[in-house]
């Protein structure tokens, strides 16, 4: 397979990469890792006339971390970066494990956070922790720049809120508040060389044993990531019993819309949406009575 022809553009700053994105219009694409774009291009699914590289912007390559502020994930950070990051592992342990289990290490050092995002697969590994720990998306375009949570962000498979004249610059998510916890899970029909057939992601926010706040995030089983709104709620006031973690279990699966493709059936997918919010939730309560 070969890629079709375009003009290659390197840009050094944002600005420079704005411009060109207004510029060349609906014909360019922004290119970050490639190891979505240039396979969907050999492919011939996409045919731009112009792709405009974020590598050469030195700006969008940064991990920030300020304890009292939050982490700010640079938008071209590679996967292995955010997976490796020691601030991340510690404070954010299940972002850095999300990003660990993207794909596998070739793939994860070409590849980065803003890409997974930007590219809207509902099966996107990084995309339900960083929405369930109210992760936001910073943007920029002619007109300035704006924040987005992330929870607004994905509008459909492969349809994001980005303007056309918008580029993501980062991922930004708060200090975890204190007694919280979070978690990832998430299982593949072939291991490492596949994409999650389902995921799950989930912050819970405790105060002594009972839970104050708890945002679950399903991946992989309906258009875009999903909040479990009504499992949320379920958990949230509640001390979690062996019983009532059983019952969110099942609740998750009522919220799930999966359907079946060569990755998994409807019906596999709902079983494992129990199993995954289950072992997601515990993990999070495990990792919230030690903060
Ligand atoms: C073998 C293989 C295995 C994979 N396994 C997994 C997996 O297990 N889990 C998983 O989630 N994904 C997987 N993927 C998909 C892919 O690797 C990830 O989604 C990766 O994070 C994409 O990042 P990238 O930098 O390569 O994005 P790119 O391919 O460069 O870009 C993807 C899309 O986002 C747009 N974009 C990129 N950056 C920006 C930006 N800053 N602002 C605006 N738009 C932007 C691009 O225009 C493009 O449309 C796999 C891919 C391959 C080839």
């Amino acid at each position: 397979m070969r890629l079709p022809k375009f003009d290659y553009f390197a840009p050094q700053t944002l600005e420079e990469a704005l411009r060109l994105l207004t510029e060349k219009g609906e014909g360019a694409r922004l290119l970050a890792g490639g190891t979505d774009l240039l396979i969907r291009m050999k492919a011939g699914l996409l045919k731009p006339q112009a792709i405009i590289a974020l590598e050469g912007i030195e700006a969008l390559k940064a991990i920030r971390y300020q304890p009292k502020v939050g982490l700010t994930i640079g938008a071209t950070a590679k996967l292995s970066e955010v997976a490796d990051h020691p601030d991340i592992k510690k404070h954010y342990p299940a972002v850095a494990y999300a990003a660990l289990e993207t794909a596998n290490v070739q793939i994860r050092n070409m590849g980065t956070v803003g890409g997974n995002l930007c590219n809207a697969a509902p099966s996107a590994d990084n995309a339900p922790t960083l929405i369930a720990m109210k992760g936001e998306a910073l943007l920029a375009g002619p007109k300035g720049e704006r924040r987005l949570p992330l929870d607004q962000f994905f509008k459909g498979p492969r349809l994001t809120a980005l303007a056309p004249d918008e580029i993501m610059t980062g991922i930004f998510v708060p200090i975890p508040p204190p007694h919280s916890g979070t978690a990832y899970q998430h299982v593949s029909a072939r291991g490492k060389v596949d994409i999650a057939a389902v995921c799950v992601g989930v912050m819970a926010i405790f105060d002594g044993e009972t839970c104050r706040e708890a945002r679950i995030v399903l991946g992989a089983v309906g258009p875009i990531p999903l909040r479990a709104k009504k499992t949320e709620g379920l958990v949230q006031g509640q001390q979690w019993t062996p019983e009532l973690i059983e019952k969110a279990g099942k609740q998750a699966v009522e919220e799930a819309k999966p359907i079946s493709d060569v990755r998994a059936s409807a019906a596999y997918r709902k079983m494992m949406v129990a199993v995954l919010t289950r072992r997601a939730l515990l993990e999070a309560q495990k990792r919230a009575r030690k903060r």
